[in-house]
């Protein structure tokens, strides 16, 4: 199986219209429509590749174009090529010469690099016969190492540190992946409390997943300070002070702003606040921080960060206290490999962000691999879960009490339905065709 040639690329514009019942509202992102770059890599066997990158609406086209932009590099290579030299294949895809430019390692060519890079993982994964995170916790610690690209970042996290940190993790690995089979891994709800949703909209699904079991919750904040309190106030109310409350603001605020408005929520006792501030702004965060430590609040974020080397300053700075992943914000499994074991050697737990289309899908293997085979611990450790657009997947995230449990098909959990992906292509998709507006027409 390994043997096989890439012959062909396709990428979709595949779009999901949520803005219309404002699911996945936050303080910045007032009307997403949740989206998707889709790609299918094609061989001369009968192995693909899917993978994705996610989006929230307009734009997607120009993820899309990038995607293409970058397919030469991948057409008419044998997996086995790109897999025995993972890290040189890697730096050829972000490390083209004219290409990255419109980078580097960021922005509209890191999604396309993801989205590629995810498809590839997807396609060996298949290959063994295995669901992603088996493949990476049952790989040789050295194989794993050779797929990361440590440029940049050996200040922090050297490859003799990476595998020492792998090896040490040895010790009890059977018995945390029977555990992880067994219970599956923790997880919270973002569903309930988006910003858009009425107070009444907020309390029926509270209780609805105070009734499936869920124990950990964040809010959308950010907006006006008067409706936060009132919002923290009815879910703190409803959770009781035993469960778990986390305030995400979505960039929302600078930092002196950021520090005053979440002190005022003190009184609701949030685990973490994410994203308060630019996304760019470590030093932001470190002052953040370092503000709100007193009072009990730790500073999450990296949905929008954009690689390894400033996850590698927010690490250095004590900038942030919760690591959050994204399996298509960066260069796919392979720089969240370089992230999870610098989150690994800073002491700082991950707890990846997900939802939108597929996040949960992707991420759930990462998260288990970094349980069984990195951190071994579960303290303070969780990841997100929103109930939308499961059912357009081929093996959807399955939930039981309130955790991940790990999927058992072949592949990374990528492959969307063939009737979906139809249906929702933008714009001549079914689903679009009868919706019109300024946001809903195409860009290019
Ligand atoms: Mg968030």
């Amino acid at each position: 199986m390994l043997k096989a040639k890439i012959t062909k690329l396709t990428v979709s514009d595949v779009r999901f219209p949520t803005s219309l019942e404002q699911h996945g509202s936050d303080a910045m992102h007032k009307d997403p429509d949740y989206s998707v770059a889709y790609v299918v890599l094609d061989t001369d066997t009968h192995l693909k590749g899917f993978g994705l990158t996610f989006t929230v609406g307009r734009g997607t086209e120009i993820v899309v174009c990038a995607v293409k932009a970058l397919s030469t590099l991948v057409i008419g290579k044998t997996l086995e090529e790109i897999v025995s030299d993972f890290r040189g294949f890697y730096r050829l895809l972000s490390n083209d010469g004219q290409m990255r430019w419109i980078g580097p390692e960021k922005g509209v060519i890191q999604l396309a690099t993801a989205a590629i890079l995810n498809a590839i993982w997807d396609m060996w994964a298949h290959a063994e016969g295995k669901p992603l995170w088996k493949l990476l916790v049952d790989m040789d610690p050295r194989q794993l190492i050779r797929c990361i690209d440590f440029t940049y970042i050996t200040d922090a996290l050297t490859e003799q540190e990476a595998l020492d940190i792998l090896e040490k993790a040895n010790k009890g690995k059977q018995q945390r992946e029977d555990q992880m089979l067994k219970e599956g891994y923790p997880a919270y709800t973002t569903s309930c409390a988006w910003l858009g949703y009425s107070d009444e909209q907020l309390t029926q699904l509270c209780s609805a997943a105070l009734a499936e079991g869920w124990t950990r919750f964040k809010v959308k904040v950010g907006a006006d300070l008067q409706d936060d309190i009132r919002r923290c106030r009815l879910i703190r109310n409803m959770i009781g002070p035993e469960n778990t409350l986390m305030i995400d603001a979505n960039q929302r605020w600078d930092v002196t702003e950021a520090i005053s408005w979440v002190s005022k929520l003190a009184e609701f006792c949030p685990l973490w606040i994410e994203e308060p501030t630019s996304p760019d702004d470590i030093l932001g965060h470190a002052a953040i921080s370092k503000a709100l430590g007193p009072l009990g609040i730790g500073v999450a974020t990296g949905e929008q960060c954009h690689n390894r080397v400033m996850f590698k300053q927010f690490l250095q700075a004590s900038a942030l206290q919760f690591v959050q992943i994204d399996s298509c914000r960066v260069g796919s499994v392979n720089e969240n490999l370089a992230i999870i074991l610098m989150a690994a050697k800073f002491k700082v737990p991950v707890c990846p962000h997900a939802g939108g289309v597929g996040l949960c899908e992707l991420v759930q293997h990462l998260i288990l691999f970094d349980y069984i085979s990195v951190s071994a611990s579960l303290d303070n450790r969780m990841c997100e879960y929103v109930d939308h657009l499961h059912e357009h997947f081929k093996s959807p995230t399955v939930i039981r009490n309130a955790r991940y449990i790990p999927p058992k098909d072949p592949g990374f959990s990528c492959e969307m339905l063939e009737s979906s992906v139809q249906k929702h292509q933008f714009p001549h998709g079914e689903v679009w065709r009868c919706i019109q507006g300024p946001k809903h027409s195409p860009i290019m």
